[in-house]
């Protein structure tokens, strides 16, 4: 089978790498460079720790244990820490922790003592606070685990074409044909469309409907402030979340942050404003010791890939099974699922994971699952 994919971030290179698995031949075609999109800017958590409702759940939970199932040193595997200091987010951290227990989910209640085994250099939080570890999670590298997957697709004879964006899909009996800006063409039986936050309008281009909500229009659902620091002589080994600051190593002794309540102000058209900056390294001395002298690196708004309920999208779009389409948040969570689920769909195997997710939801009516809602505290 010939397959076309658009897209190489996470999400597009883990999709070639399955179908080179099965023994498709892969043409990737990419607007830019691989990782050009949401990938590059990714807090890269993998989890399925507040993610509702229950199939989304689902699909995440799989997506964490496949991560286990392709280890390699873009992937660390040391969990996620949650301090709750404030009663409000000691509630919320409860109902949670009670739901995921019934989900069979691992979850640890912790003593401080043992937060502090785990994280030495975490400022010892007021008495009071609760503590959760979550040994099942953990983050990646995206960038590595991205070349990862494509350097498996492109050792699977898969071709990559960067500088191709993609501005015509046509299908018909016979497959499809897909066309860049430069004019080229290239056909397949089958397209995959992983274009991330593009999707609606990559979608457009075959005339078909998937709902993306807009990542230029500025807020804390589609958009996110992404800090990181200079290299500091601190000790953090994993994830590591609180109600004001989320954090995590990001190689070299540098810390990526991020601070969920100041999401709101997130514009993609501008730089990230000099207070943000400001108050969001303001933040990291109150929870992790040993940071003095830490300055900013990096800041950047994060757009993300968020289909129009906020949950993802994944299956053919069009009723001749021509143009299969996949978008969703928590990508970098779900690429190496995706890797098997989606290569598999395209071969007709129908993935039971991803059945509640199809596109089709946003043409025929209420056929999906419950959308999400809006994102809470400890979601990234
Ligand atoms: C602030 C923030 C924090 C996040 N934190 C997490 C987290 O902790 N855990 C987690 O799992 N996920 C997280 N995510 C989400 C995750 O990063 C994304 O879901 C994932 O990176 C999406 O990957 P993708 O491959 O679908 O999209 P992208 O990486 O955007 O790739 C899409 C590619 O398609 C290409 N493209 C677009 N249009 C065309 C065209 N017409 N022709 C050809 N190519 C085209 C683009 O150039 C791009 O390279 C976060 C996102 C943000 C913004």
């Amino acid at each position: 089978m010939r397959v076309v994919v658009i897209g190489a971030g996470v999400v597009g290179a883990a999709v070639a790498a399955g179908l080179t698995r099965r023994g498709a031949r892969v043409t990737v075609l990419e607007a830019g460079v691989p990782g050009a999109g949401t990938t590059a800017t990714s807090v890269a958590w993998v989890n399925a720790n507040n993610k509702t409702p229950k199939a989304y759940f689902d699909l995440n939970h799989a997506a964490v244990w496949a991560h286990h199932q392709l280890p390699g040193d873009w992937f660390f595997p040391t969990g996620n820490l949650e301090c709750a200091v404030t009663g409000e987010h000691r509630e919320l951290l409860d109902a949670r922790v009670t739901r995921l227990l019934g989900l069979g989910y691992p979850v640890e209640r912790v003593t401080a003592r043992r937060a502090l085994a785990l994280e030495p250099d975490l400022v010892p939080p007021p008495t009071g606070t609760e503590y959760v570890f979550f040994p099942g999670e953990g983050y990646v590298q995206p960038l590595r685990l991205l070349g990862r997957l494509l350097g498996e697709a492109r050792d699977g004879g898969a071709g990559l074409e960067c500088g191709a964006e993609v501005v015509a899909i046509e299908s018909s009996a016979s497959g499809v044909r897909v066309t860049v800006a430069d004019g080229r063409a290239f056909a397949g039986d089958v397209v995959v469309t992983c274009a991330g936050r593009w999707t609606q309008h990559v979608a457009a281009t075959a005339g078909l409907t998937v709902p993306m909500l807009d990542p230029a229009v500025s807020g804390a659902v589609t958009n996110g402030f992404l800090v990181t620091t200079s290299p500091v002589p601190a000790r953090l080994s994993r994830v590591l979340t609180t109600a004001a600051l989320n954090l995590r190593p990001d190689g070299g002794g540098r810390l990526l942050l991020q601070s969920l309540p100041l999401d709101g102000l997130a514009d993609p058209a501008t730089p990230v404003p000099e207070e943000v900056r400001a108050e969001i390294m303001a933040l990291l001395p109150g929870v992790l010791r040993a940071t003095d002298g830490a300055v900013v690196e990096r800041a950047v708004v994060g757009q993300r890939a968020m289909p129009g309920d906020g949950l993802t999208v994944a299956g053919f779009a069009d009723a001749e099974r021509r143009v299969y389409t996949v978008a969703t948040h928590s990508g970098v969570t779900l690429a190496p699922l995706l890797m098997a689920e989606v290569a598999g769909e395209v071969f007709g195997a129908e993935s039971e994971l991803l059945a509640p997710f199809r596109p089709s939801r946003f043409t025929d009516g209420p056929a999906g699952p419950a959308p999400a809602p809006a994102r809470r505290p400890g979601q990234q």
